[in-house]
Protein backbone atom coordinates (compact mmCIF):
# COMPACT_ATOMS: atom_id res chain seq x y z
CA UNK A 1 0.00 0.00 0.00
CA UNK A 2 1.15 3.76 -0.34
CA UNK A 3 1.88 5.84 2.74
CA UNK A 4 3.48 9.14 3.54
CA UNK A 5 6.31 7.96 5.67
CA UNK A 6 8.47 10.69 7.76
CA UNK A 7 12.14 8.88 8.34
CA UNK A 8 14.14 12.14 9.61
CA UNK A 9 11.84 15.37 11.18
CA UNK A 10 12.13 18.55 8.88
CA UNK A 11 10.23 20.63 6.70
CA UNK A 12 7.48 19.76 4.00
CA UNK A 13 10.29 17.66 2.26
CA UNK A 14 10.66 14.76 4.45
CA UNK A 15 7.26 13.61 4.22
CA UNK A 16 8.00 10.67 1.48
CA UNK A 17 5.82 8.35 -0.29
CA UNK A 18 6.35 4.63 -0.33
CA UNK A 19 5.41 1.34 -0.40
CA UNK A 20 4.80 -0.19 2.77
CA UNK A 21 2.70 -4.09 3.35
CA UNK A 22 -1.04 -3.93 4.28
CA UNK A 23 -1.07 -4.13 7.47
CA UNK A 24 -2.61 -7.13 9.39
CA UNK A 25 -5.23 -6.64 12.34
CA UNK A 26 -4.03 -8.18 15.91
CA UNK A 27 -6.87 -9.93 17.96
CA UNK A 28 -8.21 -6.36 19.18
CA UNK A 29 -7.34 -4.42 16.06
CA UNK A 30 -9.58 -4.01 12.58
CA UNK A 31 -8.12 -2.99 9.20
CA UNK A 32 -9.69 -0.20 7.62
CA UNK A 33 -9.15 1.48 3.95
CA UNK A 34 -9.27 4.61 3.60
CA UNK A 35 -11.20 6.97 2.25
CA UNK A 36 -9.91 10.10 3.31
CA UNK A 37 -7.78 10.92 5.80
CA UNK A 38 -7.60 14.80 7.79
CA UNK A 39 -4.27 17.08 7.70
CA UNK A 40 -4.10 18.75 11.42
CA UNK A 41 -1.59 21.57 12.38
CA UNK A 42 -0.17 18.35 15.21
CA UNK A 43 1.05 16.83 11.80
CA UNK A 44 3.17 19.53 11.29
CA UNK A 45 4.65 19.50 14.88
CA UNK A 46 5.53 15.60 14.86
CA UNK A 47 6.94 16.08 10.98
CA UNK A 48 9.52 18.89 12.39
CA UNK A 49 9.91 17.22 15.77
CA UNK A 50 8.31 19.42 17.98
CA UNK A 51 6.44 16.43 19.13
CA UNK A 52 8.74 13.53 19.21
CA UNK A 53 7.61 10.30 17.60
CA UNK A 54 10.21 7.52 16.87
CA UNK A 55 11.23 7.53 13.58
CA UNK A 56 10.46 6.32 11.20
CA UNK A 57 6.53 6.48 11.29
CA UNK A 58 3.56 6.74 8.58
CA UNK A 59 2.04 10.40 9.73
CA UNK A 60 -1.52 11.53 10.43
CA UNK A 61 -3.92 10.97 13.14
CA UNK A 62 -7.66 10.84 11.96
CA UNK A 63 -9.26 8.95 9.34
CA UNK A 64 -12.39 7.19 7.86
CA UNK A 65 -13.38 4.76 5.66
CA UNK A 66 -14.62 1.13 5.36
CA UNK A 67 -13.51 -2.02 7.95
CA UNK A 68 -11.82 -4.42 5.81
CA UNK A 69 -10.99 -7.46 8.39
CA UNK A 70 -11.17 -7.83 12.23
CA UNK A 71 -9.05 -9.74 14.85
CA UNK A 72 -9.87 -13.02 16.38
CA UNK A 73 -11.41 -10.49 19.41
CA UNK A 74 -13.58 -8.21 17.87
CA UNK A 75 -17.59 -8.13 17.77
CA UNK A 76 -18.11 -4.36 17.51
CA UNK A 77 -17.07 -4.01 14.04
CA UNK A 78 -16.90 -6.03 10.83
CA UNK A 79 -16.23 -5.68 7.62
CA UNK A 80 -18.25 -2.89 5.14
CA UNK A 81 -18.80 -0.80 8.31
CA UNK A 82 -18.00 2.83 7.87
CA UNK A 83 -16.02 4.00 10.59
CA UNK A 84 -13.62 7.08 11.62
CA UNK A 85 -10.86 7.47 14.47
CA UNK A 86 -8.74 9.77 15.24
CA UNK A 87 -5.71 9.89 18.31
CA UNK A 88 -3.73 6.93 16.27
CA UNK A 89 -0.80 7.71 14.06
CA UNK A 90 -0.27 6.19 10.59
CA UNK A 91 -3.69 7.64 8.74
CA UNK A 92 -1.21 9.13 5.68
CA UNK A 93 -1.78 5.75 4.05
CA UNK A 94 -4.32 3.57 2.10
CA UNK A 95 -5.09 1.02 4.98
CA UNK A 96 -4.69 0.98 8.70
CA UNK A 97 -5.08 -0.90 11.91
CA UNK A 98 -6.93 0.63 14.88
CA UNK A 99 -8.15 -0.98 18.18
CA UNK A 100 -11.55 -1.65 17.14
CA UNK A 101 -12.97 0.04 20.81
CA UNK A 102 -11.03 3.50 19.09
CA UNK A 103 -13.39 3.25 16.79
CA UNK A 104 -16.40 4.99 15.97
CA UNK A 105 -19.51 4.60 13.98
CA UNK A 106 -20.44 7.05 10.80
CA UNK A 107 -23.75 7.94 11.11
CA UNK A 108 -25.99 7.17 7.71
CA UNK A 109 -25.97 11.06 6.37
CA UNK A 110 -22.74 11.49 7.18
CA UNK A 111 -20.08 10.48 4.56
CA UNK A 112 -16.89 9.19 4.58
CA UNK A 113 -15.01 12.65 3.60
CA UNK A 114 -16.53 14.49 6.33
CA UNK A 115 -16.42 12.33 9.12
CA UNK A 116 -12.76 12.63 8.64
CA UNK A 117 -13.05 16.36 8.04
CA UNK A 118 -15.26 16.81 11.57
CA UNK A 119 -13.72 14.19 14.22
CA UNK A 120 -10.24 15.77 15.55
CA UNK A 121 -11.57 19.28 15.00
CA UNK A 122 -15.00 18.96 16.08
CA UNK A 123 -14.48 16.85 19.03
CA UNK A 124 -11.40 19.68 19.97
CA UNK A 125 -14.11 22.62 19.67
CA UNK A 126 -16.42 20.19 21.81
CA UNK A 127 -14.60 19.62 24.60
CA UNK A 128 -12.86 22.98 24.88
CA UNK A 129 -16.54 25.10 24.80
CA UNK A 130 -18.81 22.26 26.78
CA UNK A 131 -15.79 21.07 29.80
CA UNK A 132 -12.64 22.77 29.66
CA UNK A 133 -14.12 26.03 29.94
CA UNK A 134 -18.09 25.61 29.69
CA UNK A 135 -19.55 28.56 28.15
CA UNK A 136 -22.85 30.36 28.60
CA UNK A 137 -25.21 32.29 27.03
CA UNK A 138 -24.02 36.05 27.84
CA UNK A 139 -20.71 35.68 28.24
CA UNK A 140 -17.81 36.95 25.79
CA UNK A 141 -15.07 34.73 24.09
CA UNK A 142 -12.05 35.90 22.22
CA UNK A 143 -11.42 33.35 19.40
CA UNK A 144 -7.81 33.20 17.17
CA UNK A 145 -7.63 31.91 14.01
CA UNK A 146 -11.14 31.93 13.69
CA UNK A 147 -11.32 30.77 10.14
CA UNK A 148 -8.78 27.76 10.48
CA UNK A 149 -10.17 24.31 11.16
CA UNK A 150 -10.69 24.44 14.75
CA UNK A 151 -11.07 28.05 15.26
CA UNK A 152 -14.45 27.97 12.68
CA UNK A 153 -16.16 25.29 14.31
CA UNK A 154 -15.44 26.82 18.01
CA UNK A 155 -16.93 30.64 16.52
CA UNK A 156 -20.03 28.06 15.75
CA UNK A 157 -20.30 26.54 18.53
CA UNK A 158 -20.03 29.68 20.79
CA UNK A 159 -22.34 31.31 18.99
CA UNK A 160 -24.84 28.75 18.89
CA UNK A 161 -24.80 28.71 22.55
CA UNK A 162 -25.66 32.68 22.98
CA UNK A 163 -21.98 33.45 23.45
CA UNK A 164 -20.89 36.95 21.95
CA UNK A 165 -18.15 35.99 19.98
CA UNK A 166 -14.98 38.01 19.07
CA UNK A 167 -12.58 36.58 16.56
CA UNK A 168 -9.22 37.07 14.94
CA UNK A 169 -7.78 36.55 11.12
CA UNK A 170 -4.97 37.40 9.43
CA UNK A 171 -7.28 38.54 5.80
CA UNK A 172 -10.05 40.24 5.00
CA UNK A 173 -11.12 36.70 3.03
CA UNK A 174 -10.58 35.34 6.59
CA UNK A 175 -12.87 37.66 8.12
CA UNK A 176 -15.93 37.00 5.56
CA UNK A 177 -15.43 33.25 6.79
CA UNK A 178 -15.51 34.43 10.82
CA UNK A 179 -18.31 36.51 10.04
CA UNK A 180 -20.39 33.72 7.92
CA UNK A 181 -19.51 31.30 11.13
CA UNK A 182 -21.15 33.47 13.61
CA UNK A 183 -18.20 36.07 15.11
CA UNK A 184 -19.83 39.29 15.98
CA UNK A 185 -16.77 40.76 15.90
CA UNK A 186 -13.78 40.30 13.86
CA UNK A 187 -10.29 41.94 14.17
CA UNK A 188 -7.66 41.94 11.45
CA UNK A 189 -4.81 41.15 14.17
CA UNK A 190 -2.48 41.23 10.75
CA UNK A 191 -3.42 45.02 10.87
CA UNK A 192 -4.45 45.96 14.20
CA UNK A 193 -3.60 45.45 17.77
CA UNK A 194 -5.80 43.06 19.24
CA UNK A 195 -5.10 43.84 22.92
CA UNK A 196 -6.33 47.42 21.85
CA UNK A 197 -9.26 46.11 19.58
CA UNK A 198 -10.41 43.54 22.20
CA UNK A 199 -10.20 46.53 25.16
CA UNK A 200 -12.38 48.56 23.24
CA UNK A 201 -14.85 45.99 22.23
CA UNK A 202 -15.69 45.03 25.84
CA UNK A 203 -15.46 48.49 27.24
CA UNK A 204 -12.20 47.53 29.07
CA UNK A 205 -14.33 44.73 30.96
CA UNK A 206 -11.92 42.03 29.40
CA UNK A 207 -13.42 39.05 28.01
CA UNK A 208 -14.80 35.74 29.79
CA UNK A 209 -12.39 32.98 27.93
CA UNK A 210 -9.85 33.01 25.08
CA UNK A 211 -9.50 30.60 23.11
CA UNK A 212 -5.79 30.47 21.83
CA UNK A 213 -4.40 28.19 19.19
CA UNK A 214 -1.92 30.24 17.56
CA UNK A 215 0.36 30.39 21.01
CA UNK A 216 3.69 32.41 20.24
CA UNK A 217 2.64 35.69 18.97
CA UNK A 218 -0.90 35.70 20.70
CA UNK A 219 -0.75 34.22 24.23
CA UNK A 220 0.90 37.12 26.62
CA UNK A 221 -1.57 39.92 24.93
CA UNK A 222 -4.13 37.77 25.35
CA UNK A 223 -3.96 37.25 29.34
CA UNK A 224 -4.14 41.18 28.94
CA UNK A 225 -7.83 41.28 28.11
CA UNK A 226 -9.32 38.97 29.98
CA UNK A 227 -11.75 40.21 32.79
CA UNK A 228 -10.61 39.21 36.33
CA UNK A 229 -10.46 35.25 37.15
CA UNK A 230 -11.13 34.64 33.31
CA UNK A 231 -9.48 31.88 31.29
CA UNK A 232 -6.69 31.37 28.82
CA UNK A 233 -7.74 28.11 26.86
CA UNK A 234 -4.05 27.49 25.22
CA UNK A 235 -4.96 24.52 23.06
CA UNK A 236 -1.98 25.03 20.28
CA UNK A 237 0.57 26.64 18.93
CA UNK A 238 0.43 27.41 15.54
CA UNK A 239 3.17 30.45 15.86
CA UNK A 240 5.40 28.48 17.70
CA UNK A 241 5.52 27.45 21.50
CA UNK A 242 4.72 30.04 23.76
CA UNK A 243 7.55 30.42 25.97
CA UNK A 244 8.22 29.95 29.38
CA UNK A 245 6.55 32.93 31.81
CA UNK A 246 6.57 34.06 35.40
CA UNK A 247 3.59 32.55 36.95
CA UNK A 248 3.20 35.65 39.40
CA UNK A 249 1.60 37.49 35.84
CA UNK A 250 -1.75 35.72 36.60
CA UNK A 251 -2.27 36.99 39.80
CA UNK A 252 -0.85 40.78 39.11
CA UNK A 253 -3.61 40.89 35.87
CA UNK A 254 -6.02 39.54 37.67
CA UNK A 255 -6.24 36.13 39.43
CA UNK A 256 -6.04 34.37 36.23
CA UNK A 257 -6.18 30.96 35.55
CA UNK A 258 -4.37 29.25 32.23
CA UNK A 259 -5.10 25.89 31.26
CA UNK A 260 -3.18 23.76 28.47
CA UNK A 261 -5.45 20.93 27.03
CA UNK A 262 -5.07 18.24 24.56
CA UNK A 263 -7.76 16.56 22.93
CA UNK A 264 -6.70 12.89 24.28
CA UNK A 265 -7.39 13.47 27.77
CA UNK A 266 -11.51 14.79 26.74
CA UNK A 267 -11.67 11.31 24.61
CA UNK A 268 -9.52 8.87 26.78
CA UNK A 269 -12.23 6.21 27.57
CA UNK A 270 -14.17 4.72 24.51
CA UNK A 271 -17.37 6.07 26.34
CA UNK A 272 -16.56 9.76 26.37
CA UNK A 273 -14.91 9.43 22.53
CA UNK A 274 -18.07 8.02 21.71
CA UNK A 275 -21.02 10.43 22.97
CA UNK A 276 -18.19 13.58 22.48
CA UNK A 277 -17.94 11.51 18.09
CA UNK A 278 -21.91 11.43 18.53
CA UNK A 279 -22.65 14.67 19.77
CA UNK A 280 -20.31 16.14 16.68
CA UNK A 281 -22.35 14.28 14.16
CA UNK A 282 -25.68 14.98 15.62
CA UNK A 283 -24.85 18.69 15.29
CA UNK A 284 -23.86 18.31 11.43
CA UNK A 285 -26.85 16.11 10.58
CA UNK A 286 -28.98 18.98 12.40
CA UNK A 287 -27.91 21.36 10.48
CA UNK A 288 -26.16 23.30 13.21
CA UNK A 289 -22.65 22.71 12.72
CA UNK A 290 -21.23 23.40 9.02
CA UNK A 291 -17.92 21.75 7.96
CA UNK A 292 -15.99 23.38 5.10
CA UNK A 293 -14.03 20.98 3.57
CA UNK A 294 -11.91 23.57 1.47
CA UNK A 295 -8.83 22.24 0.27
CA UNK A 296 -8.72 18.31 -1.17
CA UNK A 297 -5.57 16.82 -1.66
CA UNK A 298 -3.97 13.31 -3.23
CA UNK A 299 -1.98 10.94 -0.66
CA UNK A 300 1.11 12.19 -3.17
CA UNK A 301 0.65 15.56 -2.53
CA UNK A 302 1.58 15.94 1.39
CA UNK A 303 4.18 18.20 1.06
CA UNK A 304 2.33 20.80 -0.52
CA UNK A 305 -1.21 20.25 1.74
CA UNK A 306 2.06 20.72 4.67
CA UNK A 307 3.07 24.05 2.91
CA UNK A 308 -0.26 25.43 2.53
CA UNK A 309 -1.23 24.89 6.36
CA UNK A 310 1.97 26.17 7.46
CA UNK A 311 2.22 29.33 5.22
CA UNK A 312 -1.39 30.24 6.11
CA UNK A 313 -2.92 29.75 2.94
CA UNK A 314 -6.01 27.56 4.07
CA UNK A 315 -9.34 27.86 5.01
CA UNK A 316 -11.84 25.11 7.07
CA UNK A 317 -10.29 21.51 6.83
CA UNK A 318 -8.12 20.31 4.82
CA UNK A 319 -7.95 16.06 3.31
CA UNK A 320 -5.86 13.70 1.57
CA UNK A 321 -7.63 11.26 0.02
CA UNK A 322 -5.48 7.95 -0.57
P1 LIG B 1 -5.72 25.96 11.37
O1 LIG B 1 -6.56 25.60 10.21
O2 LIG B 1 -6.33 26.80 12.44
O3 LIG B 1 -4.39 26.65 10.84
C1 LIG B 1 -3.61 27.43 11.70
C2 LIG B 1 -4.01 28.90 11.65
O4 LIG B 1 -3.28 29.57 12.66
C3 LIG B 1 -3.65 29.60 10.35
O5 LIG B 1 -4.59 29.44 9.32
C4 LIG B 1 -3.50 31.03 10.79
O6 LIG B 1 -4.75 31.73 10.74
C5 LIG B 1 -3.09 30.91 12.28
N1 LIG B 1 -1.70 31.33 12.47
C6 LIG B 1 -1.29 32.40 13.18
N2 LIG B 1 0.03 32.53 13.13
C7 LIG B 1 0.49 31.54 12.35
C8 LIG B 1 1.81 31.17 11.91
N3 LIG B 1 2.90 31.85 12.26
N4 LIG B 1 1.93 30.08 11.11
C9 LIG B 1 0.84 29.37 10.75
N5 LIG B 1 -0.41 29.68 11.15
C10 LIG B 1 -0.59 30.76 11.93
O7 LIG B 1 -5.13 24.62 12.02
P2 LIG B 1 -5.89 23.53 12.93
O8 LIG B 1 -7.33 23.85 13.00
O9 LIG B 1 -5.45 22.19 12.50
O10 LIG B 1 -5.24 23.77 14.37
C11 LIG B 1 -5.38 25.01 15.04
C12 LIG B 1 -4.64 24.94 16.36
O11 LIG B 1 -5.33 24.04 17.22
C13 LIG B 1 -3.20 24.43 16.24
O12 LIG B 1 -2.40 25.14 17.15
C14 LIG B 1 -3.33 22.99 16.69
O13 LIG B 1 -2.15 22.47 17.21
C15 LIG B 1 -4.38 23.13 17.76
N6 LIG B 1 -5.10 21.90 18.10
C16 LIG B 1 -5.07 21.52 19.41
C17 LIG B 1 -5.77 20.44 19.83
C18 LIG B 1 -5.80 20.12 21.29
O14 LIG B 1 -6.54 19.23 21.71
N7 LIG B 1 -5.01 20.78 22.11
C19 LIG B 1 -6.49 19.58 18.88
C20 LIG B 1 -6.53 20.12 17.54
C21 LIG B 1 -5.82 21.22 17.16
P3 LIG B 1 -4.70 33.33 10.43
O15 LIG B 1 -4.05 33.44 9.09
O16 LIG B 1 -6.11 33.77 10.45
O17 LIG B 1 -3.85 33.91 11.53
Amino acid sequence: MKAIQVSQTGGPEVLQLVDLPVPQPKPNEAVIKIAACGVNFIDTYQREGRYKVPLPFVLGQEAAGTVSSVGSDVTSAKPGDHVAWTGILGTYAEYAAVPADRLVSIPQGVTDQQAAAALLQGMTAHYLIHDTFPLRRGQTALIHAAAGGVGALLVQMAHNIGTRVIATVSTEEKAKLARHAGADEVILYSHADFETETKRLTNNKGVDVVYDGVGKTTFEKGLNVLRPRGYMVLFGGASGPVPPFDLIQLSTKGSLFVTRPTLFHYMATTEELRARSSAVFQMMEDSKLELRIAHVYKLADAQQAHRDLEARKTTGKLLLLP
